[in-house]
């Protein structure tokens, strides 16, 4: 049987310290879909197609990794598309605590489906999305903190 991880997040947008996940997980895994969460009353700083389509030209070279949107529970969107695993990044202890009531409350719905954490490098501890937006709303650089193989400002 594949061994399909989802990887939900709001991805907005989709920092160095994701793709650093993604690319530990691609080894672990038969495929790994990315899925944006997207809540209609919540409609997030980049438009979700286009935080889709900025994902999908970072892994363009990798046939393991697809990129989807969703607005359901996750532990549904999982059972959808067959996905056995949730896969999660861990910064720091906040990270943890938050992710562990998330994992063990998806567990209560759908007991099939396990979460695998992984641990970011040191140096993206400190990088958020939330911070990412902060300082392109002052226009300013964000390019260290994005896939050098996409500019951020494109896909607003
Ligand atoms: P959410 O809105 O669900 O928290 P995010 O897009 O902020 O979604 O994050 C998705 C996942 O990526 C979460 O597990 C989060 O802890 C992890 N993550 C966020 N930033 C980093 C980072 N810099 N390094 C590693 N993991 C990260």
């Amino acid at each position: 049987m594949n061994k399909i991880a989802l990887f939900p997040g709001s991805f907005d947008p989709f920092t160095i310290g994701h793709e650093s996940i993604v690319k530990k997980a691609i080894p672990l895994f038969d495929e790994i879909i990315i899925a944006i969460g997207y809540n209609t009353s919540k409609k997030g700083f980049f438009p979700v197609e286009n935080r889709k389509k900025m994902i999908e030209t970072i892994f363009k070279e990798e046939p393991k990794v697809k990129v989807e949107i969703y607005s359901e529970l996750t532990v549904e969107y999982c059972k959808k598309v067959k996905a056995q695993y949730i896969l999660r990044g861990l910064r720091t202890a906040t990270d943890f605590e938050y992710e562990r009531a998330i994992a063990q409350m998806n567990r209560f719905m759908k007991s099939e489906v396990e979460t695998i954490f992984l641990l970011t490098e040191s140096e993206h501890t400190p990088i958020s999305s939330t911070i990412v937006r902060e300082i392109m709303k002052f226009k300013g650089d964000v390019s260290n903190f994005i896939s050098k193989s996409v500019n951020a400002y494109d896909y607003l």
